[in-house]
């Protein structure tokens, strides 16, 4: 599904052109998981939308891509900068990624991808791992807009250290209690009073009642979201009120 995405989502437009960018913030927020923020060389960050990617291109002393990769983009569009939430894996980018220091410079292509957030009301997002990314540049922009409805998101994480956001996601809600964040450990963890377990359709069906009227937004590890995607249409969602984008 993964590839799928990739090929359909890059169609229409140029996945070689880039536009220079300076790296301005490295953020570790988890193990294995950094936040990197761009800020562009010239001109302004590009418009797009809340759920959008961009291919990253690590580049040469010439400025020629070595590697490029997609990333869905965690910023939201009123922010002046682009940022990016990678899990270091040690591949081609991501061992490069590494070693990259505050002040360099890199290549990002122009955004785009079909899972953007269509500023329905009633939406449900459920996301594992680094798949908040482009959930947590919705919730931005729903807390930034002051959006009034009911928002709920339901966050897969391994132990407590892997939650990503964390701090931010309490704020979110603080600051506009139509978001609701349900999060749950899948490993067991002393001194965490929430969720354990993995996501099912007992746990969406108990704190998003019916279902089936929410516009889902999904996006993680490929069999989870799959496994989700089920669960959701088993509790009456409609296959076309369900977007998704997997990877991993
Ligand atoms: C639309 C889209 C959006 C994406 N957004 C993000 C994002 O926001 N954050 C993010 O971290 N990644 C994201 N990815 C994945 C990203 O594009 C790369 O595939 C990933 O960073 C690995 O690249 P690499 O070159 O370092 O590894 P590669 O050299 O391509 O692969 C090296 C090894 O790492 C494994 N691997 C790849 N990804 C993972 C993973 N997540 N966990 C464990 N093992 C892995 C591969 O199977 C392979 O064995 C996205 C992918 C797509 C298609």
């Amino acid at each position: 599904m993964c590839t799928g995405t990739y090929l359909q989502t890059t169609r229409g437009f140029s996945v070689s052109e880039f536009s220079k960018y300076r790296l301005t913030e490295i953020r570790g927020m988890a193990p294995d998981v950094n936040v990197y923020r761009f800020e562009p060389l010239e001109g302004e960050v590009p418009d797009y939308r809340p759920g959008h990617f961009a291919f990253l291109h690590l580049l040469d002393e010439q400025g020629n891509t070595v590697v490029k990769r997609p990333y869905s983009i965690a910023s939201s569009p009123d922010m002046p900068y682009l940022e990016f939430c990678i899990k270091l894996v040690g591949g081609e980018l991501t061992g490069r990624l590494e070693k990259l220091e505050q002040g360099g410079v890199v290549g990002i292509g122009r955004p785009g991808g079909h899972m953007t957030y269509g500023e329905e009301e009633r939406s449900g997002f459920i996301a594992g791992g680094t798949g908040i990314s482009p959930i947590i540049s919705m919730l931005r922009h729903i807390a930034a807009q002051g959006k009034k409805g009911d928002f709920i998101f339901f966050y897969s994480a391994r132990r407590k250290e892997n939650i990503l956001y964390h701090e931010e996601l309490k704020r979110l809600q603080q600051k506009n209690p139509s978001i609701r964040v349900l999060v749950t450990l899948t490993r067991e963890e002393r001194q965490w009073g929430g969720l354990t377990g993995r996501l099912c359709k007992v746990i969406i069906e108990k704190y998003a009642e019916n279902a089936g009227q929410y516009r889902w937004y999904l996006c993680g590890p490929t069999g989870m979201i799959k496994a989700m995607k089920n669960c959701l249409v088993e509790l009456g969602t409609g296959p076309s009120s369900i977007r998704m984008e997997g990877w991993g």
